[in-house]
């Protein structure tokens, strides 16, 4: 199961003894990258490319979440159709597999994650069926895993048969495949084709989170996704170490601006500066990198909206976008609130 010329790999990447990267292994139940972002660091380790290091942590250091299902979503699986995800009224996050390219340590379905190929054409026909037979449900995310692990000809399909369904109105597909596979885009014409067709409905959700993960062959697959007409949106997670100052997190929205990509929207990660974790971001990070997005320094095309798990109702919930200055007041309430709130739940599980 122990990949050991990954470890080996890794350990050279990241410049750390061998035992501790077996630990890490070990810790996150076997690492995994694709082998893109393998040839990636192999190539980096030469140059010494400390900003390509620190962005690649984000697949290869310890899990943030120890907690199964941080977000809450597995009690709004539907019964009887387990790629279903209602925990939204007239939206469906339609999980098509558990196979992903890599392991984000941030992952909320870490636990369910795996590089072996997962998907269930029968259970997503179900998921289509269920979304059918739901006219409510205007909204559906495609998910996983990662979609782009589905053979083309079938996520082709899940694309076509969503797009017929007349209540649908958007349907996006969640994908971090352009940065960390970008061939499973461009070596996949049946689905380019699909999304090619779909009429406006589709719309593309990347997730980077560092211009270091910009590169020729992603290019080629952000020109292949446009080409196709669909729009890319971005959301990106705010991780310590790969963007968590206002330098890094320009360059990744300013890097995907110029490549016609917006970033809707930076995650804040549950758990909030009480969490000890190699990920923590603290409150003054967090106002540092607001205060230089919101300003009038930063095109309003490259204004993310904040967004975090409401830890009382486990929904997401955002802060509204405004030119920062003259706000700072209400940014800090809103870093307060989080914090108290943060803090209660952690009251309330050792009660419980
Ligand atoms: C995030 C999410 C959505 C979409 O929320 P938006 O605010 O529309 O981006 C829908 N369903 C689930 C389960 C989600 O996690
Ligand atoms: S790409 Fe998405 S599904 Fe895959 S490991 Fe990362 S967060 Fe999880």
């Amino acid at each position: 199961m122990r990949n050991g010329a990954l470890i080996d790999l890794v350990s050279s990447f990241m410049d750390m003894d061998r035992s501790a990267v077996e630990a890490i292994d070990e810790e996150v139940g076997g690492l995994f990258v694709s082998r893109f972002l393998q040839r990636r660091m192999a190539e980096t380790i030469e140059g010494r490319d400390s900003f390509t290091r620190e962005a690649f942590r984000q697949f290869l250091l310890p899990g943030l979440y120890t907690e199964v299902d941080p977000t809450n979503e597995r009690p709004h699986i539907v019964d009887g159709y387990p790629t279903v995800n209602n925990s939204y009224p007239n939206s469906v996050a339609l999980m098509v597999t558990r196979t992903c390219h890599v392991k984000c340590t941030y992952c909320f379905r870490g636990d369910l994650i795996t590089s072996r190929q997962t998907h269930d054409s029968q259970a997503a026909q179900a998921g289509i069926d269920w979304i059918k037979s739901h006219p409510n449900v205007s909204t559906v995310l495609v998910t996983g895993g990662d979609p782009f692990t589905v053979p083309a000809e079938q996520l082709a399909h899940i694309v076509e048969s969503l797009v017929s369904i007349p209540t649908v109105n958007e349907i996006r597909i969640d994908t971090r495949a352009l940065t960390v596979k970008p061939s499973s885009v461009t070596d996949s014409p049946e689905v380019l084709d699909a999304l090619g067709a779909a009429g406006g409905k589709v719309w593309f959700y990347s997730q980077i989170n560092s211009a270091a993960e910009f590169h020729p062959d992603v290019d080629r697959a952000i020109a292949a996704i446009r080409r196709a007409g669909v729009p890319i949106v971005n959301q990106a997670v705010l991780l310590k170490g790969v963007n968590h100052t206002p330098v890094l997190m320009r360059e990744m929205v300013y890097s995907a601006i110029r490549r016609g990509i917006r970033t809707d929207y930076i995650y804040l990660l549950d758990g909030g500066a009480e969490v000890d974790s190699p990920f923590n971001v603290t409150d003054d990070d967090i106002r540092a990198i607001f205060s230089e997005l919101w300003s009038t320094n930063t095109s309003g095309l490259a204004k993310p909206r904040a967004v975090y798990v409401d830890p009382t109702s486990n929904t997401k919930a955002q802060l509204l976008v405004t030119p920062f200055e003259g706000n700072e007041a209400a940014f800090d309430k809103f870093l307060a609130d989080r914090r108290r709130k943060y803090s209660r739940r952690d009251v309330d599980g050792a009660s419980s």
